[in-house]
Formats: structure tokens, C-alpha cells, sequence
């Protein structure tokens, strides 16, 4: 018997849906590799105990398309662009 209302069951099909539009819109793909497997956890566990908003740990232009702007959930992939963990858009943090 499955509880259709537990938060972790919730946060798992928010994340897993977010991945699978990544992946849809060719932002992620689909050959997975050590890192995307710790993005993916780390998303969950945020879904469930969301981080502490922190001013000094923000970059100052956030995700275009989910608004995120933790610099801990935004990596690097180049030296202009990053990738947003949240949604998995990439764009440039800076003007
Ligand atoms: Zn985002």
C-alpha cells in the first residue's frame, strides 16, 4: 500500500519529472554518469528540506527559468555558462 501524499514519494516524481524535461529539451542527456546521479539526490533531498535562503551565497542573475540562484546549485560547465541543478537550464549567471 502506497501513500500517494508521502512527501518523499512527491519529491521524487518532482525530480524525476524535471530530469525528464532536461532530458526532453536536450539540456541532460541520457547516458548518466556519477555526477548527475549526486545532482539528483541532492535535488531530492532539497525538495524535502529546502536550504536556507542565504544572500551571500547567491549569484546576482538567477535561473531564467525556475529562479534559482544558489551558487551551490548552479555549476559551472564553461567558463560563460552554467547549469541550473534545479531545472536543468544553462545560461549565462552574468551580464
Ligand atoms: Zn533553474
Amino acid at each position: 500500500m502506497t501513500n500517494p501524499n508521502h512527501p518523499l514519494a512527491d519529491a521524487i516524481r518532482e525530480v524525476t519529472a524535471s530530469v525528464q524535461k532536461a532530458i526532453a529539451e536536450g539540456y541532460r542527456s541520457r547516458m548518466i554518469d556519477a555526477d548527475d546521479l549526486v545532482e539528483v539526490l541532492l535535488a531530492i533531498a532539497d525538495h524535502l528540506d529546502p536550504p536556507l535562503p542565504d544572500a551571500t551565497n547567491h549569484v546576482d542573475i538567477p535561473c531564467p527559468d525556475c529562479g534559482e540562484s544558489s551558487v551551490d546549485r548552479l555549476i559551472w560547465i564553461d567558463d560563460e555558462f552554467v547549469r541550473c541543478v534545479a531545472c536543468g537550464t544553462i545560461y549565462p549567471p552574468a551580464g
